[in-house]
């Protein structure tokens, strides 16, 4: 059966009995129709308000281009836990328009392990998206019309940094020319899209404590320089106030329920091989401080999501991971062992064994934080036993903890076994270990990623990355974490370099200061942060009939 059938089928609870199951208050849920909901804010306020419980962060190899089936274990591990009758919660990110219509496909898991209702979640959901591309492009429309209305800050047309987002893959909106059409249709300058998901408004939304705090990000947001080369905040421009209304509903999380009715807060969706790849600090802390046991995910591989969440997230929830998950699948493994994608089906010993050397690094760079690391083999249907049982002795041979989840075909039951080596794994009570400290420079922060998560042994700056250094480093914004943009497919900024590369160097050829959100991103490689669309793309599949049906979303 087709995931939408399986969830078509689904038993759903009204979302108010969810709530009472996640012992939120009622009068703390704003009900978005009979299945969705809004969780008042105030069930969050302050720190460690409420004691935190177990975090189980749930990361993953370096994929396959459709994914590995991360945020399928995630579900099918939270209502495992629930099935032995451990208070859990799930923390996911909300998926985005653009691969749901591109190439990957949804966000809500797969087969008997999913979140619901997931049509509308993978769409247009509570509206968060939405209200996080209008308040972008407010931001946008209002620099332009500064600018336009006598430009009393001096902005440099030719400098403006922020640009205007879409969440949906553009490429023909990457670069674009706005202001054409004569004196009264505003200044022409070069600009251009990026993806919502990708957007500094969206890490804002996900790293932000409250409203008061979502304001202050958002005053400190860089819009652009001036003539004579100093930074103009949106604070400057005095819009953080009118930014922060259209944001106040889109930054409550959004409540809803698994298959087996798990409750899951679904909140925020930043892309990992380009932003920071988490769902909502306020989300994640909503959870801790209800449930006993957290299931959360973060994008993409160790080396991109979960190196965010340790680096960039973990500091601000104030909560690192107790266990951390890592989903590896035999046929990802294959494929990082050189088989071609249309192999894939295939028993193939020799590439599972050579492409374990991609889950090896992956396990080295999560022991790196000291944190106790539990392999999820996630089955799937061509998977030979010969293969599964491989899988499992190798892992044993590094000392880790692995067993075969079967969520997808089976939901909770298919995660006993797992979901007994995370309760182990949970009481080590280990203590964390720091990649950088904030006082380190922005290269050594970076050099630490780059040799102890990757792998890899030099970085290269381009020239423009290299004056940006020192401009970061006059201003003091080299203080703050790195994001590392780079493609998810390879350890190293090559997409075609799978396994576990050695002797790489990652290039970085532009830095983007995101100092509302906290952090600068260092764009490495090729990576854009607008895609395309793929030749086929999934929404030539996705089609409604006359009564509402949906085929087609997977
Ligand atoms: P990720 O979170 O790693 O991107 P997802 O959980 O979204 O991956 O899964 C990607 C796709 O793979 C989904 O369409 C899901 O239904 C499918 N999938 C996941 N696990 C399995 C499995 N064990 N067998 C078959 N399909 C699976």
């Amino acid at each position: 059966m087709k995931d939408i059938e399986i969830a078509q089928k689904a038993k759903l609870l009204p979302i108010d009995q969810v709530a009472q199951k996640a012992g939120i208050p009622l009068e703390q849920v704003e009900p978005y129709g009979h299945f969705k909901a809004k969780i008042d804010l105030s069930l969050s306020a302050g720190d460690h308000a409420r004691p935190y419980g177990k975090l189980i962060l749930v990361t993953a190899v370096s994929p396959t281009p459709a994914g590995e089936g991360k945020s399928t274990v995630t579900i099918g591990l939270g209502d495992a836990l629930t099935a032995v009758n451990k208070k859990t919660m799930i923390a996911l990110r909300e998926p985005s328009m653009g691969p749901v219509m591109g190439a990957k496909g949804g966000a809500t898991g797969g087969g008997y392990a999913q979140v619901l209702p997931m049509e509308d979640i993978n769409l247009h959901f509570t509206g968060d998206m939405h209200a996080l591309t209008s308040a972008n492009n407010t931001l946008a429309a209002l620099i332009d019309n500064h600018i336009y209305q006598g430009n009393a800050l001096n902005l440099d047309p030719r400098r403006v940094v922020w640009k205007r987002v879409l969440d949906i893959n553009d490429r023909a909106l990457r670069h674009i020319v706005v202001g054409l059409g004569g004196k009264t249709s505003g200044v022409v300058r070069e600009d251009g899209f990026d993806i919502t998901v990708a957007s500094e408004l969206m890490a804002v939304l996900c790293l932000a404590k409250n409203l008061a705090d979502l304001k202050k990000r958002l005053s400190k947001i860089l819009v652009g320089y001036t003539y004579t080369g100093q930074p103009v905040r949106v604070g400057q421009l005095k819009v953080e106030g009118a930014l922060t209304v259209i944001l106040k509903d889109a930054l409550k999380p959004n409540l809803v329920q698994t298959l087996e009715n798990t409750p899951t807060l679904i909140h925020g969706g930043p892309f990992a091989n380009i932003a920071h790849g988490c769902n909502s600090v306020l989300a994640t802390k909503t959870a801790l401080q209800l449930s006993d046991y957290t299931v959360t995910e973060a994008g993409f591989g160790s080396d991109l999501g979960a190196e965010k969440f340790l680096d960039i997230k973990s500091p601000v929830l104030k909560k690192n991971p107790d266990t951390i998950v890592l989903v590896a699948t035999v046929r990802a493994l294959k494929m990082n062992g050189g088989l071609a994608k249309d192999h894939l089906d295939h028993e193939d010993i020799t590439a599972l064994t050579q492409g374990f050397s991609n889950l090896k690094r992956h396990i080295q760079a999560m022991r790196r934080y000291n944190i106790p690391v539990v392999v999820a083999i996630n089955r799937f249907v061509a998977d030979t036993p010969q293969e599964l049982q491989c899988l499992k002795d190798l892992c044993q041979a590094e000392g880790v903890a692995a067993e075969v989840t079967d969520v997808w075909a089976r939901g909770s039951q298919g995660a006993q076994a797992l979901a007994q080596r995370v309760l182990e794994s949970c009481q080590q009570n280990r203590d964390f270990v720091t990649l950088y400290t904030p006082q380190m420079s922005l290269t050594d922060k970076i050099s630490a990623v780059v040799s102890e998560i990757y792998g890899g042994s030099q970085v290269s700056y381009s020239n423009k990355a290299q004056k940006q250094l020192v401009e970061f480093q006059e201003r003091g914004w080299d203080k703050l974490p790195v994001c590392m943009a780079k493609t998810q497919y390879s350890f190293s900024d090559d997409p075609k370099l799978l396994g576990a590369p050695v002797d790489f160097t990652i290039h970085i050829r532009e830095f983007v200061p995101k100092l509302g959100a906290g952090f600068i991103v260092a764009l490495t490689g090729n990576v854009l942060t607008m895609p395309g669309l793929p030749a086929l793309p999934a929404a030539d599949q996705i089609d409604i009939d006359e009564n509402g049906q949906i085929t087609g979303l997977f």
